[in-house]
């Protein structure tokens, strides 16, 4: 019975890691890079990912670029609970992975968006290049193979919870 889970797991493993459907979501300056990697010199397409979507409700992976403000911060977590499940977020750029340039000053910066939702790529630069995106989508797509299940994936996300409140960092404002 293992084997035949495992197994299937592998297979829809495989066909989830190479099918990434994103959310087109972007910020700011960040949101240009993320653009340039779908164009012809990057080409996204070769790793199953060009299909960005305008709904949450057809993509299954956030690749948040750029500056995230308290006031955006429940439309990040709106759009978040409305993607398909199993979904995987990217944190694409200094501003979005902790606050970036605007960590020491700002009153209305969220200082990193795993304070909202659980990241499964970090990727901190100012701006990463496309480049830099194709390869934290590579490495989400081998992170998917290896070392996901769908039971795996619900401890993962419940835990990011739960850890955020015992630390009393989750920004419950969030969800009023
Ligand atoms: S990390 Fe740099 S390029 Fe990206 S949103 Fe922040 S300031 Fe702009």
């Amino acid at each position: 019975m293992g084997f035949f889970v495992t197994s299937i797991d592998w297979v829809l493993n495989n066909a989830r890691a190479n099918s990434l459907w994103p959310l087109t979501f972007a910020t700011s300056c960040c949101g240009i890079e993320m653009m340039h990697t779908v164009a012809s010199d990057n080409d996204i397409a070769r790793f199953g990912s060009e299909v960005f979507r305008g709904s949450p409700r057809q993509a299954d992976l956030l690749i948040c670029a750029g500056t995230i403000t308290h006031k955006m911060a429940p439309v990040l977590l709106r759009l978040y609970e409305q993607m398909a499940e199993p979904k995987y977020v990217i944190a694409m750029g200094a501003c979005t992975c902790g606050g970036g340039m605007f960590c020491d000053h700002s009153y209305s910066v969220v200082r990193g968006i795993d304070k909202i939702i659980p990241v499964d790529v970090y990727l901190p630069m100012c701006p990463p290049k496309p480049e830099a995106l194709i390869d934290a989508v590579r490495k989400l797509q081998k992170k998917i193979v290896k070392t996901e299940s769908v039971s795996k994936r619900k401890e993962f996300v419940n835990s990011h919870s739960s850890k955020l409140m015992q630390n009393g960092e989750l920004l419950t404002e969030v969800k009023s």
